[in-house]
């Protein structure tokens, strides 16, 4: 391997194919790739999650064997390696069966692990651990949300191996400010960070307790987010979540960067999960999509001729599920069709089945993770709608773009810097959005969409406007490959 090449130690507590509850997953999949054929020497750690060691995975065991302390114990842990599928990019997975071989990633329903500061902190030091073992001098150490925080604050004072790290910059990225990774101050001292050094306003103390994300902003050299308007948004109040005063302070190495779309795992013209392949060229296929979701679904046949209406979400108070329970009544009024695949917030998956009750044959509601389904959805509905109080960046409408599913969105974040409203006297834009988070204004955005879906050569236009767009990961690689240099001078 030519020496030049950049080279970059991603960690990140979740990436497509391996562990996924979010978005984050798809980005940490796709990115290092993208990177990787921008010629950068791209590797990836995580947890060895149950999750993973179920999965199929190609595995092999690495003959490492790490020593990490952690508060007065000295945890030993086992490294193995796989490599993403289609790109290569090698990935460690690190192995401690009593902090990572269990159900879920984070935590059981709604309630997380009681040891996640313990879990966390031991991914961090373990991965930066095992940059030394074999001998891997990262050029950036690439963080993604507060399960990678602790890296930053670690590498200010790397502790008997400050030669191996010299030079070594660090990025970290916020995929959501709402998740900070807070737990109680004492924690700090199982990290063997001297208290005095770290724990203060300016540094990783937060309202009393220590916050993770706070680590991540304060301790590294450039902090991004995924998309413009979303880097703006945070330094608010209404936005930043307490975090605003800290994130001005960063502001001139606070950038956005929109993420991308893996069009490999996206791609309606290729796309395996789906009852029939389209393209632009050939849009005809795709209401084979929509009869095979409806019958699936057990929605009425008539909706065939009416719009279909999907969500993919996780329910949780981001996403404005409120919102749609407040118009659904009005909704079905307009003689439509709605499918939700979601998972989460108990609470949001009581309205929506007893609602859904009420509908027969109109509403279809499916709780759980479905990658099958959420594909299905993707290409089957007509339209997908996104009412989020806010979005860092939002997947979903720039997949529904390349399905010709034409996205309602909130104007928040990545959704307001990815959708622009159809005009029909330019016939520009790819899909409707609302400024207010209120019922009104959202059931306003699905009006104007159900308008257009009346005219159909209007509402083909609208599909391969968002069809013919590329959001592909290239050029977020090419800006992040852009930032790493500038810190590398
Ligand atoms: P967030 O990261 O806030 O959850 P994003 O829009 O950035 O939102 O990404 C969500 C990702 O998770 C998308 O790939 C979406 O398809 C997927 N997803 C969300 N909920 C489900 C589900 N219940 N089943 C399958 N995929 C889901």
């Amino acid at each position: 391997m030519p020496e030049d090449k950049l080279k970059i130690l991603f960690l990140s507590p979740e990436a497509v194919p391996f562990a996924k509850t979010g978005g984050l997953a798809d980005v940490a999949g796709a990115l290092p790739a993208a990177l990787k054929k921008l010629g950068a020497d791209v590797r990836l750690v995580l947890p060895f999650y149950r999750s993973i060691r179920e999965g199929g995975h190609d595995i092999r065991r690495l003959n490492k064997r790490l020593e990490v302390p952690l508060g007065w114990s000295t945890l030993a842990c086992h490294v193995l390696q796989s490599k993403s599928d289609r790109s290569a990019v090698p990935v460690y997975l690190l192995e401690r069966e009593d902090l990572f071989d269990r159900p879920n990633l984070y935590g059981n329903g709604g309630d997380d692990y009681y040891d996640n500061f313990e879990r966390f902190a031991f991914y961090n030091l373990a991965a930066l651990k095992l940059c030394v073992a074999i001998n891997f001098k990262p050029d950036i150490v690439h963080c993604h949300d507060w399960q990678s925080g602790l890296a930053p604050a670690v590498l200010k004072r790397p502790e008997g191996n400050d030669a191996f790290w010299q030079g070594t910059k660090v990025v970290f990225t916020i995929h959501n400010i709402g998740y900070q990774g807070t737990f109680q101050a004492e924690k700090l001292a199982l990290t063997g960070l001297p208290f005095h050094e770290f724990f203060h306003a300016d540094g990783l103390e937060y309202y009393g307790r220590i916050s993770l994300l706070k680590s991540g902003i304060v301790y590294s050299h450039a902090i991004t987010t995924v998309s413009p308007q979303y880097a703006r948004e945070i330094q608010t109040g209404e936005f930043g979540l307490g975090m605003e005063g800290i994130l001005r302070v960063r502001e001139k190495d606070l950038s956005g960067i929109l993420n991308g779309v893996d069009y490999r795992l996206w791609n309606p013209a290729r796309d395996p999960y789906i009852a029939d392949n389209y393209s632009p060229k050939s849009l005809t296929p795709k209401s084979e999509c929509k009869a095979s979701l409806i019958k699936e679904s057990a929605l009425d046949q008539d909706l065939m001729d009416r719009p279909l209406l999907g969500m993919i979400s996780r329910f949780d108070s981001q996403k404005g599920f409120d919102l749609l329970l407040a118009v659904i009544g009005k909704l079905m009024s307009l003689n439509l069709g709605l499918i939700i695949l979601g998972s989460g917030n108990e609470g949001t998956v009581r309205s929506l089945q007893k609602t859904a009750q009420r509908h027969e044959g109109r509403i279809s509601v499916h709780i759980g993770f479905d990658e099958s389904l959420a594909h299905g959805i993707m290409a089957g509905a007509d339209m997908l709608l996104i009412p989020s109080r806010y979005e860092p960046c939002g997947l979903t409408q720039m997949y529904a773009l390349k399905y010709g599913t034409v996205p309602v969105v909130r104007a928040t974040g990545g959704l307001d810097d990815t959708i622009e409203n159809f005009d029909p006297e330019t016939e520009r834009g790819n899909g409707f959005k609302f400024e207010a988070f209120d019922p009104k204004a959202f059931l306003d955005a699905i009006r104007s969409a159900l308008k257009f879906y009346e005219d159909p050569p209007a509402w083909r236009k609208i599909q391969l406007n968002g069809m013919r767009e590329d959001f592909s990961w290239k050029r977020s690689a090419q800006e992040y490959m852009a930032l790493y240099r500038s810190l590398l001078g």
